[in-house]
């Protein structure tokens, strides 16, 4: 038997917002119907009246499950170098803690409204927590490689990670400054370049541009503490998004990630190239690594297509995509919440290739349904919380 859900606006994503709104569930979570307050509904239906705003299930499209042990563990505002000597340090801890701390890493996702995750993994270890959980995964099996000598090895124990996921995955560079030229040659490669998604960090801090145009700055530092020769690297004199871009096989679809130092030259070459980008912003772990946010309103108003993640546990204190999207509302005021909401729902979806299931209200599709309360008027308060329905 369906549940009609009526609330002060239905936000169906796929279109305008419908103010007191209906929306009819099917007890697998079908989307049946969606109604206008005047429409005629049976006179024996089930309905359920709330308060605020119902949407579809969100997509958080860039996580780390991996590290979710790693709660609270590192200091904040450190920036991007430090903390990745952090991580690196606290990498080795007991399996079966590692696992527990994911499972509930999950858990607190889905009571958050999640629906779907774009997971960056370096190791199998997720695998059994993605496949037992009722939210969808794409996992990015990611590769660090600099040193071009070992990166036939890398990528081929990479393909292998990817197969031990019996779910959707790919491999994917991490970041401009961790992958050799040889690993773009590999990809171009693939079978099929363009089903192999990408989710790649970009630009999370200005060292990586300073590494890309003169080869000095941190990441110098970083990698001769790490004792590694990168003598073969050259000053490139432009940015690392514009050194990295060239490289990689125009038809695959790429997400950058957190792109906090991007300039408006960086997207102006992004418009020039073949290559299909979605942005993705982790607004809450810029704060907490950086201390500081990605032009957001930039990249909105020139049309790109923009997704939301939460990164994971180690430069954040909760994994929720609704606390992502307030972050932004907060600092960023010109942006209309519903945007916001399409980049945390059907863009995501699109990405992740998931969107024949999820990420709008439209009849057909079983995308979740959160109940977001405390709001004022059409958008956002500072008290609004989230809430599973369906
Ligand atoms: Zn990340």
């Amino acid at each position: 038997m369906s549940i009609y859900h009526t609330a002060d606006y239905i936000f169906p994503v796929h279109k305008d917002p419908v103010r007191n709104g209906i929306v009819e569930v099917g007890e697998d979570g079908e989307i049946l119907g969606l109604y206008h307050s005047s429409d005629e509904i049976p006179a024996d239906a089930v309905v359920q009246k709330h308060k605020g705003f119902i949407t579809p299930g969100f997509v958080n499209s860039h996580c780390h499950l991996e590290l979710s042990h790693l709660l609270g563990a590192l200091p904040r505002h450190t920036g991007l170098v430090r903390f990745l000597q952090s991580v690196m340090k606290f990498r080795y801890y007991e399996e079966d803690d590692i696992v527990a701390a994911m499972e509930r890493a999950d858990a607190q996702m889905l009571e958050n409204g999640v629906v779907a995750v774009g997971d960056i993994s370096n190791t199998a270890i997720s695998a059994p927590t993605k496949k037992d959980s009722a939210i969808a995964y794409h996992t990015f099996v990611e590769l660090l490689c600099f040193e071009p000598e070992k990166a036939r090895a890398y990528f081929d124990r990479a393909l292998e990670t990817c197969q031990a996921f019996d779910l959707p995955s790919s491999i994917t560079p991490h970041a401009p400054y961790s992958v050799c030229k040889e690993i773009y040659r590999y990809l171009k490669q693939l079978d099929h370049p363009e089903r192999n998604l990408l989710s790649i960090h970009n630009q999370e801090t200005e060292e990586e541009n300073k590494f890309f145009r003169y080869k000095n700055g941190d990441f110098v530092d970083f990698y001769r503490e790490l004792g590694r020769d990168i003598s073969f690297f050259k000053a490139q004199g432009r940015d690392s998004l514009q050194s990295m871009l060239p490289l990689m096989p125009s038809n695959q679809p790429c997400m950058l990630v957190h792109n906090t130092y991007t300039t408006i030259k960086d997207i102006y070459f992004v418009n020039r190239h073949e290559q299909q980008i979605t942005w993705c912003f982790c607004p809450k772990a810029n704060l907490y690594i950086e201390n500081r946010l990605p032009k957001i309103p930039m990249f909105w108003k020139m049309e790109h297509e923009i997704v939301l993640g939460t990164d994971s546990l180690a430069s954040n204190d909760r994994l929720c995509i609704l606390s992502e999207i307030k972050t932004i509302l907060q600092h960023f005021d010109e942006i209309p919440f519903e945007k916001v909401l399409r980049w945390a729902t059907l863009n995501g979806a699109k990405y992740l290739q998931m969107d024949e299931q999820l990420g709008s209200l439209e009849i057909g599709k079983t995308p979740g349904l959160n109940l977001i309360s405390h709001v004022k008027g059409k958008t956002l308060s500072e008290k609004s919380t989230v809430k599973k329905l369906a």
